[in-house]
């Protein structure tokens, strides 16, 4: 497969790009003055109604560099078809919802359709959406075959297809529905493959699903903006309430209008809300264990400023777009380097000025290392005065005892957006501790009845074989 770049600065704005009048003038509307780079590469080869390999992450843009042409080339023929001309797959409904919105924004100025269809979210609506007649479907695996399966949508006629973010496809392990997904399409259509990595198996998946595809790409993000200021903050212990207590300080000294508070692990996300709101902070949690209108009731009020604080995960938080965020706050450092990135990139958008504060503890040289190297350059540090004596990690064993890092794929992640299924997605795998107490009540998983009273078997619920979870029934049939 060839990798093409088309030259930069060669196309200089978006009517270059041969977009028409009614797209122009939304992008307009939305303030863009110029195509990010993978815009300018990849909708002239979508215009051009080619198989488009992408490789490019979340925040570079690429959502309008397929909204945009796929807009173009649908307003071109018929609105309101009875059958759908164009899917697009994104592994969370987050990432779905976005795109969505982004349609929306994009295509104001035409009449075409789309239905959103998501798991955790009442299938009536979106088969009455679906009954209407519409002209794009921007879904997650999940809910579009059980939607198929019930018979409530038509496949027959679509032809842009759109898998998005397809390493995240395979992490959650959504590709044997993708291609099941794939092969109830016309053979006769043009597929735009996107993934933010290129591992061998992507590339192999790619090769099964593109037709003499156009490569483009753009380099991941590794460095950070100048308009973020960036300060680890120096702990002496590696403790869960020194760092809070730092975090509090902070959050108390700093003029801080609304912040993301990143956790590397779900269950402190629930634990560090509850402790801010305890200390009369306006705080509320997003990870991947609360149910979806959990998660969209939280995202709604932190946008409308009734909630300042998201005490968030990466997997929970990723592709959120937030604008004119003031801090970031890194609770932990994160496990991969490349999170930090996108966790500070959350600030200092758009020309504005923002702060990212990591709170580092003497068990993290090695993923500061990471930071400052991929980053390549070193961060500030400073220390917080007058912390007072920190108290024992009571109850908690969990705390790293190397740089371990976590992995990334993890296949032991739940199928979500199944209806069936009120959980989201999952966060960051918590393997690399046990743990010692029970969670807290909103991470726990719902055990069956004759398991929750019991709290020997709650502890090691997690190593628990899958026979003895069963409940257990007493005396004769
Ligand atoms: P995406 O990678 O599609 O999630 O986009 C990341 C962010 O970039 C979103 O906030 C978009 O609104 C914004 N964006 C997309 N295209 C442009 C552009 N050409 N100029 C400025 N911002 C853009």
């Amino acid at each position: 497969m060839e990798i093409e770049r088309v030259k930069q600065n060669k196309v200089t704005s978006f009517a270059d790009l041969g977009l028409s009048e009614d797209i122009l003038k939304a992008i307009q509307d939305v303030g863009y003055t110029t195509p990010t780079p993978i815009q300018e590469q990849a909708i002239p080869y979508v215009l051009q109604m080619r198989d488009v390999l992408g490789c490019a992450q979340t925040g570079t843009g690429k959502t309008a560099g397929f909204v945009l042409p796929m807009l173009e080339i649908l307003g071109s023929g018929r609105a309101r078809a009875r059958m759908p001309r164009s899917l697009i797959l994104e592994p969370t409904r987050e990432l779905a919802a976005q795109v969505a919105e982004n349609f929306q924004i994009y295509g104001k100025y035409h009449k075409l359709s789309m239905a959103l269809l998501i798991g955790g979210e009442t299938m009536d609506e979106q088969i009455r959406n679906l009954d209407r007649g519409v002209d794009v479907l921007i879904a997650t695996p999940g809910r579009m075959i059980d939607l198929y399966e019930r018979g409530k949508v038509m496949l027959n006629d679509i032809k842009i297809f759109v898998i998005d973010e397809a390493d995240r496809m395979l992490d959650m392990g959504f590709i044997p529905d993708v291609e099941k997904i794939a092969g109830l399409l016309p053979s006769m259509r043009q597929t735009l493959f996107f993934s933010a990595t290129m591992p061998p198996e992507i590339r192999k998946l790619a090769d099964r699903f593109l037709s003499n595809p156009k490569s483009v790409t753009v380099a991941p993000p590794s460095s950070t903006s100048e308009n973020v200021k960036q300060i680890f903050v120096n702990l002496p212990q590696n403790n869960d309430w020194l760092k809070r207590e730092a975090l509090r300080t902070l959050l108390r000294r700093e003029q801080v209008q609304n912040a993301f508070i990143f956790c590397n692990r779900k269950r402190d996300v629930a634990t560090l809300q509850k402790s801010l709101s305890k200390h009369g902070f306006n705080a509320g949690p997003l990870h991947g264990d609360m149910t979806q209108s959990e998660r969209t009731a939280t995202l709604e009020k932190f946008k409308k400023n009734e909630i300042s604080l998201l005490v968030c995960s990466d997997v929970a938080a990723r592709g959120l777009d937030v604008e004119a965020l003031s801090h970031v706050f890194n609770f932990d450092v994160p496990f991969h380097a490349e999170d930090y990135v996108h966790r500070i990139g959350r600030t200092g958008r758009a020309g504005r000025s923002g702060t990212a504060y990591t709170l580092v503890t003497p068990d993290d040289d090695k993923l500061v290392n990471a930071v400052e190297e991929l980053i390549k350059k070193k961060i500030d540090r400073e220390s917080i005065g007058d912390l007072p004596e920190p108290r024992p990690n009571v109850g908690h064993s969990h705390r790293r005892v190397s740089a371990h890092r976590g992995p990334r794929r993890d296949h032991h992640r739940q199928r979500n957006d199944r209806p069936s299924e009120k959980r989201n997605q999952g966060d960051a795998p918590s393997r690399d501790f046990k743990e010692t107490q029970p969670a807290p009540a909103t991470t726990r998983v719902a055990q069956p009845p004759t398991q929750r009273s019991n709290s020997t078997q709650d502890r090691f619920a997690d190593d628990m074989p899958a026979f003895l979870r069963r409940p257990v029934t007493t005396g004769s049939r």
